[in-house]
């Protein structure tokens, strides 16, 4: 597969360690056999996320130095503003600390709202997949969650474009069931991150749309990537290959009233967040007083001023089209690469990270044995790779039962940091996978040593099985 060369220039470089295959032993013995517990200097490249990972870039910096510390009326608040105005095109802006603090202050407002019009006690949340913590605040309100996104994007070997789609008879049957009168809201997330930074299409978008308006429903984008999202929208979608990424970004945000985003994503700062609303002036207002407690005063939201700079700047280089096919092509160089190696992948690759899909990989390990935890752990093992399960580890138990709740996929997300690493580092993580392929029968399942009992996958401590003994 052709690489594209990085559209940029290495101006200042951080040092990064290799360790050797008997200290990634004891490391990861002492962590619990649980790679989030490794102390990060132990790690030599980072899968773990991309969230807060990127690297600023030169103007980015340069913006820090200009921030406007002043409490209330921040200058950098202003220019936010006017640049969500300008990309956007959503009046009223909200900064936030990061991603879950605008879904902390917007979702009580939308349900306030909607039990004022008579919703039920435990009205409800319809989204393609609603993020970990974005389930977790509607659920912390006492709402409940509901996901119907595209049954294809559960078979990670047939290719399909939309993978992120809603699929639509589900959201018209899911509103008839339940009555339009107790949807709080419908989340559009793009992309769709649960399934494997899968797109969601445009029409996909409008026919969203059109369906929550005839019922009155509003419609949040959680907005993570929206950048990624509108660059395979110009890539797959018929009619927008000549449309610049500006103007399908403009598109999308017709298709929403308001928007929450985890600025950690595709604006490449390290911390920041924003709640954005189309022209609900009264909403907006509501929103805001609930962010002075919560997360600041309304014009910094939980950051300095200097945060906000970073932030405008980021989300218009999130943007750059040059930026965007060099990032999402070294993402799928990785994935054409695994592919090529006989690893499988949720197919297409998709942007923000490659999903193998350990249940395939390590058909000999059950899922209450957590396959793709134990393929991070001997990834680790190998070469000092760190990554990340996404699957029954992460899912935990049905609170009413004790049960292991069944999770639809098993899936190891290696997620790649925006203009972090080299090309050269892709190859060196196929070597490391090639060389696990050759000893994947051997690979053991996993049991747990403590427990904890909610949010297990952060803080656990496990160990190998011996099916020997
Ligand atoms: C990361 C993320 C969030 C939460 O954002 P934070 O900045 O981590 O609080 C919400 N939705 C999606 C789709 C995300 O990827």
């Amino acid at each position: 597969m052709k690489r594209i060369p990085e559209p940029f220039r290495i101006k200042m470089v951080e040092n990064i360690r290799m360790t050797t295959a008997a200290e990634r032993e004891v490391a990861l013995e002492e962590a619990g056999y649980n790679p989030f517990l490794l102390p990060s200097d132990m790690v030599y490249i980072d899968l773990l996320t991309d969230s807060g990972t990127g690297s600023m870039s030169d103007r980015q910096w340069a913006g820090m130095m200009m921030g406007d510390e002043a409490y209330a009326g921040s200058r950098n608040y202003y220019h936010l503003e006017s640049k969500v105005k300008e990309l956007i095109g959503y009046e009223y802006t909200i900064p936030t600390h990061q991603g879950r603090g605008a879904e902390q202050i917007l979702f009580p407002a939308l349900i306030a709202n909607k039990k004022a019009k008579g919703a039920a006690e435990k009205p409800i949340f319809i989204s393609n997949f609603h993020f970990d913590t974005t389930a977790a605040h509607v659920e912390l309100n006492g709402a409940c969650a509901i996901n119907i996104v595209t049954p294809k994007a559960f078979d990670t070997t047939t290719y399909y474009d939309w993978k992120g789609n809603f699929d639509l008879d589900a959201l018209k049957n899911t509103i008839k069931e339940h009555g339009a009168d107790n949807i709080v809201a419908i989340i559009t997330t793009v992309t769709c991150n649960s399934t494997g930074g899968q797109p969601v299409s445009l029409a996909n978008m409008k026919a969203v749309y059109d369906i929550a308006k005839q019922h009155d429903i509003p419609v949040v984008i959680d907005s993570a990537r929206f950048c990624e999202n509108a660059w395979f929208i110009k890539q797959r979608e018929k009619g927008y290959e000549n449309k610049s990424i500006k103007e399908i970004v403009k598109e999308m945000y017709q298709y929403g009233d308001m928007l929450t985003m985890s600025a950690k994503k595709d604006p490449m700062v390290n911390i920041g967040g924003l709640c954005c609303f189309r022209d609900d002036e009264a909403l907006f207002n509501e929103v805001r007083i609930r962010c002075v407690p919560m997360e600041g005063f309304v014009t910094y939201g939980g950051l300095a001023g200097r945060d906000m700079a970073a932030l405008a700047i980021g989300l218009e280089e999130g943007m750059d089209e040059d930026f965007l096919s060099y990032r999402i092509n070294q993402v799928k160089y990785l994935g054409e690469k695994l592919r090529e190696a006989g690893i499988p992948v949720q197919y297409p690759i998709g942007g923000h990270a490659v999903f193998v899909d350990a249940k395939l990989l390590l058909p000999h390990i059950p899922s209450d044995q957590f396959p793709a935890h134990a393929l991070n752990n001997e990834l680790y093992l190998e070469a000092g790779i760190r990554s990340v399960e996404i699957g029954s580890l992460l899912l935990g138990r049905d609170p009413q039962t004790g049960q292991q709740k069944p999770s639809p996929m098993e899936l190891m997300r290696l997620a790649i940091p925006r203009r972090v690493y080299t090309n050269d580092h892709m190859d060196y993580i196929v070597e490391a996978f090639i060389a696990l392929k050759q000893r994947a029968t051997q690979i053991k399942g996993l049991t747990f040593t403590y427990e904890p009992p909610v949010l297990r996958h952060f803080v656990s401590r496990l160990k190998p099985i011996d099916n020997d003994k």
